[in-house]
């Protein structure tokens, strides 16, 4: 997911439905968003082998279509299956309305540089959420240059337990990310700052990355998550930590590689680096 970004983003609604369908069709497994990007995301969906062929999963995508209708938002979904299952589960989803997202169809809104993406598009209606619109990032001036008013509120003696996460997770990237990439060791830096960014990378500092990481500001978001979603605490911070230094090492990687900043890139680097343990393609097709 993404995760700190969604989580700005009202998941109750389409949480209510993902449990409520869960529950309806026992083993079911499944997994919705709303997305920043302004759809739903049908980001897992797995009927249990013995309860395939009922035409479970046509009617938990109907009801899925259905939620997206009402709220005036697409359904964008990344079919996968083992090998040789793959068409018949994009048969399956064109039965239900979605277009491959390509061709004349292609909506760069909702494609993913990670595998391709099917979407399916209500009738034209005005949509009922309201989406924040994602933020110009300018290399020098975004969130990529140290702010000293970042200092004011530094507590010197930071969460030790938070530290240590973090201190892992920078031992994950300089031991198995980094050697696939190719830039210098990282650093953090930890502060306890009153303001709400999770994390910065430092401009300038690409061939030895240093972050900064605002250890109060992940508290916080955290305990956030774990109220909305009602989840534990503890694994929300480990998340936290992971995906805002995933994201930052992102941001070096763009710098070091001359590329424009992108925040979607490096969301979606750090996403996929937290969920699958790889290195996203797209770095690796460009070093
Ligand atoms: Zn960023």
């Amino acid at each position: 997911m993404n995760w700190y970004k969604e989580a700005k983003i009202d998941q109750t609604a389409v949480k209510a439905l993902e449990k409520s369908l869960m529950e309806k069709h026992p083993g079911l497994d499944l997994a919705l968003w709303m997305s920043n990007a302004g759809y739903v995301e049908l980001a897992v969906i797995e009927v249990p082998k013995d309860l395939q062929g009922f035409g479970i999963g046509h009617e938990v995508v109907e009801e899925v279509k259905q939620f997206a209708q009402s709220v005036g938002l697409p359904v964008v979904l990344r079919p996968s299956a083992s090998h040789g299952k793959k068409q018949a589960l994009e048969r399956f989803y064109k039965d239900l309305g979605f277009m491959h997202n390509k061709g004349r169809n292609i909506d760069h809104r909702y494609t993913s540089p990670i595998s391709p993406t099917m979407y399916w598009k209500p009738e034209e209606k005005q949509a009922q959420m309201k989406f924040e619109e994602p933020p110009e990032w300018n290399f020098p001036e975004a969130d990529h240059d140290y702010d000293p008013a970042w200092e004011y509120d530094i507590d010197y003696l930071p969460d030790q337990e938070l530290v240590q996460i973090a201190e892992e997770t920078m031992q994950e990237i300089n031991t198995k990310i980094i050697q696939q990439i190719g830039i210098g060791v990282c650093k953090t830096a930890y502060i306890n700052g009153s303001d709400e960014e999770l994390a910065r990378y430092i401009n300038g500092t690409a061939p030895n990355p240093v972050f900064v990481i605002n250890l109060q500001a992940i508290k916080n978001t955290a305990e956030q998550c774990s109220k909305d979603y009602n989840c534990d605490l503890e694994t929300e911070i480990v998340i936290g930590i992971r995906t805002t230094l995933f994201h930052e090492l992102g941001h070096a990687i763009q710098e070091w590689m001359n590329l424009e900043p992108d925040e979607d890139e490096a969301e979606e680097f750090a996403r996929e680096y937290q969920d699958f343990g790889e290195v996203w393609h797209f770095w690796e097709d460009q070093v």
